[in-house]
């Protein structure tokens, strides 16, 4: 019997505005003592009033025009009422019926092919406070200045199959609300926090799929974390069921240390939230031609970023890939890229011959930001404003190398150079005299110089040893600290080697 996994996620994501939902504290949930981003709005006081955040609002849409939902015209907050110490109101407010944004999809990449997942909806409650509990279990503490901070909360449709897919589908939201600014979306943080809903479904003679019980994963707060609980969740149930068991209906948690799920509690009865609309809050309007003007703002995304570089210039995945993670780095690559452009005066277009000059140069570009600026950086993330070298002499750099005026041992230390200084690399090459030796006679009088202090390599290479060859070239460049030119270097050494010969 083939077991299918059906698997949905909920996810939380707190949003990046000045100030939480509907006070105007500021929206720092782990800044400051306990209980200092506080206010009689957010602590629930009786006869206080809440005022929604109209960039929350702006931010959720904006989310859902990226997911391709639709806005809803029309939508309301709602009390949802339960008791919890988190909680100091004795409701959250949240959304029912009407959500800022219903239905849409994500696709993600499942090995190499898309797969589109669907989303349900995505809608905008308050954060709760934390609570801290005594390592006695003697008593718990709250720290509401997350409590109110606003929090956007996004629903999938089953759609996702395995561990991978799930990951993705998480990676992928987590790009695209940095991208739009929504969140800084740090999962260690708790700014994005993740649910999975998942069961086994089999698939019946007539094709249909039934639903196997449902077990929740709660707080899986890192992507190895969604990926390792959703496999470790399909394995333990295949089994049960395999061995004749039934799967229980319950909530568990993932304990990251063990690589297991572990049982919290069995399904009590379906909680009745008894929501009913925010009397508080006057219900949400937008118009049409509103809803256009946002989408302006949804700008380009990473998928549509992703198919871009690699069109127009060539790239191979993995470096597009860093650079649509890394935006400034991929921002700054293409200011370099337009410098390169103008230099090699060629238009802009697509990388149709990937031996063309406009590809070659970006490429090479790409491979220096990628390997020597981001290895030089450390762990350190890029960031254009405190990076000292400007597009223009980035451009120039990679034109040197591309035009052979220096060798890449030289460009390793011009490039330090530059980041040390921010100079141009014409001048740090003239200060630091390292330009190019390409002078026929100068080459040829250091070759002579060489050859004549490796009598025996000279020897073992007219015996035929081709690495003599090579050993030669090598001293060359040392007696040179690199800066012979490559190519003449190497006809000088041949000449002179079959000078003697004859
Ligand atoms: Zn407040």
């Amino acid at each position: 019997m083939e077991y299918v996994p059906t698997i949905g996620l909920e996810i939380h994501c707190e949003l990046k505005t000045a100030s939480k939902m509907f006070c105007s504290c500021p929206n720092r949930p782990d800044a400051g003592a306990p209980n200092t981003n506080v206010c009689p709005v957010c602590l629930g006081h009786p006869g206080t009033l809440p005022v929604a955040n109209r960039e929350a609002i702006r931010l959720t849409r904006l989310v859902g025009l990226a997911l391709d939902s639709r806005i809803l015209e029309h939508s309301k907050f709602d009390r949802k009422n339960y008791f919890y110490p988190d909680l100091p109101k004795g409701y959250q407010i949240s959304q029912y019926d009407q959500p800022l944004c219903s239905g849409g999809s994500l696709e993600i990449s499942d090995g190499g092919k898309p797969k589109k997942i669907g989303i349900t909806r995505v809608h905008l409650e308050e954060d709760t406070g934390k609570l801290m509990h005594s390592d006695d279990k003697d008593h718990s503490l709250v720290d509401f200045n997350r409590g109110g901070v606003p929090l956007m909360e996004l629903v999938t449709e089953p759609d996702i199959e395995n561990a991978d897919q799930a990951r993705e589908f998480v990676k992928e939201l987590q790009l695209i609300l940095r991208h739009l600014g929504a969140s800084d979306a740090d999962m260690e943080k708790g700014q994005l926090r993740v649910e999975v809903n998942i069961s086994l479904g089999r698939i019946a003679p007539d094709g249909k799929k039934i639903l196997g019980t449902k077990v929740e994963i709660k707080n899986l707060n890192s992507l190895k974390a969604v990926e390792g609980s959703v496999a470790c969740e399909i394995g333990r149930q295949t089994a049960r069921i395999k061995n004749g068991k039934k799967v229980v209906q319950e909530t568990r948690g993932w304990n990251e240390f063990i690589g297991q799920t572990f049982s919290q509690r069995e399904k009590e009865e379906a909680f009745d939230y008894r929501y009913f609309p925010e009397p508080d809050i006057p219900p949400l309007a937008i118009s049409p031609g509103e809803i256009e003007k946002l989408k302006a703002a949804v700008g380009e995304l990473p998928a549509k970023k992703r198919f871009r570089l690699t069109e127009q210039y060539g790239l191979d995945a993995a470096i597009v890939e860093i650079f649509v993670v890394n935006r400034d780095l991929g921002e700054y690559f293409e200011k370099i890229a337009s410098e390169l452009e103008e230099w090699a005066n060629v238009k802009e277009g697509d990388c149709e011959n990937s031996e063309d000059q406009r590809c070659r140069l970006a490429r090479l570009c790409a491979n220096y930001l990628t390997t020597d600026v981001l290895g030089a950086l450390a762990g350190k993330s890029f960031c254009e404003k405190e990076f000292p070298v400007s597009p223009e002499n980035f451009a120039e750099f990679i034109c040197l190398i591309y035009k052979g005026e220096i060798t890449s041992k030289i460009a390793k230390q011009v490039l330090a150079e530059m980041m040390k200084t921010g100079n141009d690399p014409s001048a740090i090459i003239t200060q630091k005299g390292l330009s190019q030796i390409s002078g026929k006679k100068e080459i040829a009088v250091i070759v002579e110089g060489v050859m004549a202090r490796n009598e025996k390599a000279v020897a073992d290479y007219r015996a035929g040893k081709q690495n003599a060859f090579q050993f030669l070239i090598g001293q060359v460049l040392a007696a040179t600290q690199g800066r012979a030119n490559p190519d003449i270097l190497k006809e000088a050494l041949l000449e002179k080697l079959g000078e003697v010969k004859e």
